[in-house]
């Protein structure tokens, strides 16, 4: 039977935190540039309402915000925000520090590699192929594809199941307490927690329930560990 390591992929392996909010400004001084008339703080803003309303993996976001500015849409600027916004978002995808050494290490010491990630699945293969992750995961399995998101076990059974993976035999590695830990702890995995704190109410939630988390501040601790 496989032991396998199953990682989620968003500020688990790399840094999400400041690279979309840069690629939106790159984007619409783009913009600015090519004559949107407004400042870039009201542009900001105005974008930010549209993805709130619209959530983040809506792909016509610029579409929208020439239409609310021009009461049309506006071709140009929307191709210019959009390649501007993925261009700064790509040269800004980097994995953390060791994480790379980290993963060769799990492979070398036996481990399957899996990805359970909460997402579109063409995206998140994006992200794995430009971050030079792909060749390393046996199995990558998203939300969009399990019909159900993280915590909920289903996903992580799915996972097992497609690694042909006992839950007592894994480990689920991620950066979100109530997605990652809960889920994989409820589907019967070992979990590990990465970049993140507990909270009081989550060192509760295990101390009721008698559950010893590890908590690492970096991915390469994982090879102190494992
Ligand atoms: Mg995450």
């Amino acid at each position: 039977m496989n032991k396998a390591v199953f990682f989620d992929l968003d500020d688990t392996l790399y840094d999400t935190s400041d690279f979309a909010r840069l690629a939106r400004r790159a984007a619409i001084n783009v913009m600015i540039d090519a004559g949107l008339p407004l400042t870039p703080d009201e542009a900001y803003k105005l974008l930010r309402e549209i993805i709130k309303e619209k959530g983040s993996n809506y792909d016509k976001h610029f579409n929208i915000l020439t239409k609310r500015v021009y009461g049309e849409e506006k071709p140009l600027l929307i191709a210019l925000g959009m390649i501007t916004y993925h261009n700064v978002k790509f040269a800004l995808l980097r994995l953390f520090p060791e994480t790379m050494s980290t993963l060769i290490y799990l492979k070398s010491k036996g481990y399957h590699l899996g990805i359970i990630s909460n997402g579109i699945t063409i995206k998140q293969w994006e992200k794995l192929i430009r971050l030079g992750l792909h060749h390393f995961f046996d199995e990558v399995i998203t939300s969009e594809e399990a019909g159900v998101e993280k915590p909920d076990k289903k996903i992580f059974q799915k996972s097992l199941d497609r690694m042909g993976c006992k839950a007592e035999k894994s480990i689920m590695i991620g950066n979100k307490f109530s997605e990652d830990i809960i889920g994989a702890l409820n589907a019967g995995m070992y979990a590990i927690l990465v970049n993140s704190q507990l909270t009081e109410d989550e060192q509760k939630y295990l101390e009721e329930r008698n559950i010893e988390l590890k908590v690492l501040s970096n991915i390469q601790d994982i090879k102190k560990i494992l």
